[in-house]
């Protein structure tokens, strides 16, 4: 009897769930690319931009990706994603983190925003990932200014994925999704040297 009481109450319980959800749903009608960040401490940013990168060209889009971070070239997303046509510009030659040579830094962040900015003005391109760039706007490589405007300008139905720790809030303010990476626990804490295929 009491069985047969919780059984219907779930039913109307799960019922009106999904008529609150399928109401939500009907209420999304807005359709244009978006900007998403990944930003905070924990582990799971880049990967996260490069998951969506897949999801993407399983669907035939184009992608583009800029990494401002000292590029390596062996780095599995980069392994996987060129072959299938995906556009990378790493910050590789020049860029001098190790020598903290902030003109040689400065000169080579231009390099990949040139690129970027070219991606993001061009309407072909589906998806922009712009990985690390949080970085760059914090050591005031590039200009915040000229990046907001780059982004806000780009063609309607272009999405773009700015990765990196500690996110400009006006970064933040101007993005349609943010997802905050905490972390809880990090192998390299307990000793764990970065693996390959796990993370580059
Ligand atoms: P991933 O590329 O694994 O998604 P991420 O993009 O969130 O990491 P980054 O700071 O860009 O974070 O990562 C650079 C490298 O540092 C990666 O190899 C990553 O595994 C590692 N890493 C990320 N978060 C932490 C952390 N909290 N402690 C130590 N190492 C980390
Ligand atoms: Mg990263």
């Amino acid at each position: 009897m009491e069985t047969r009481a919780n059984d219907a109450r779930h039913r109307q319980r799960q019922q009106k769930l999904k008529e609150q959800v399928e109401a939500r749903v009907a209420a999304a009608t807005g359709k244009k690319g978006i900007l998403i960040v990944f930003t905070g401490n924990g582990k799971g940013k880049s990967t996260a931009a490069f998951g969506t990168v897949t999801r993407a060209v399983g669907h035939g889009k184009t992608v583009g990706v800029a990494q401002f971070i000292k590029g390596q070239w062996d780095n599995g997303e980069y392994n996987t994603l060129h072959p299938l046509g995906v556009e990378f510009h790493i910050m590789g030659t020049g860029f001098t983190w190790e020598t903290q040579n902030r003109e040689a830094d400065i000169a080579a962040a231009l390099v990949v925003w040139t690129e970027a900015q070219r991606m993001l003005a061009d309407p072909q391109y589906d998806l922009v990932v712009l990985d690390e760039l949080t970085y760059m706007l914090a050591y005031h490589y590039l200009d915040t200014d000229a990046v907001i405007a780059a982004i806000t300008a780009r063609p309607a139905q272009q999405s773009v994925i700015v990765t990196g720790r500690g996110c400009h809030a006006r970064l933040l303010d101007l993005a349609d999704t943010v997802s905050e990476m905490r972390p809880v626990k990090h192998a390299f804490d307990s000793g764990i040297q970065a693996q390959v295929g796990i993370d580059w």
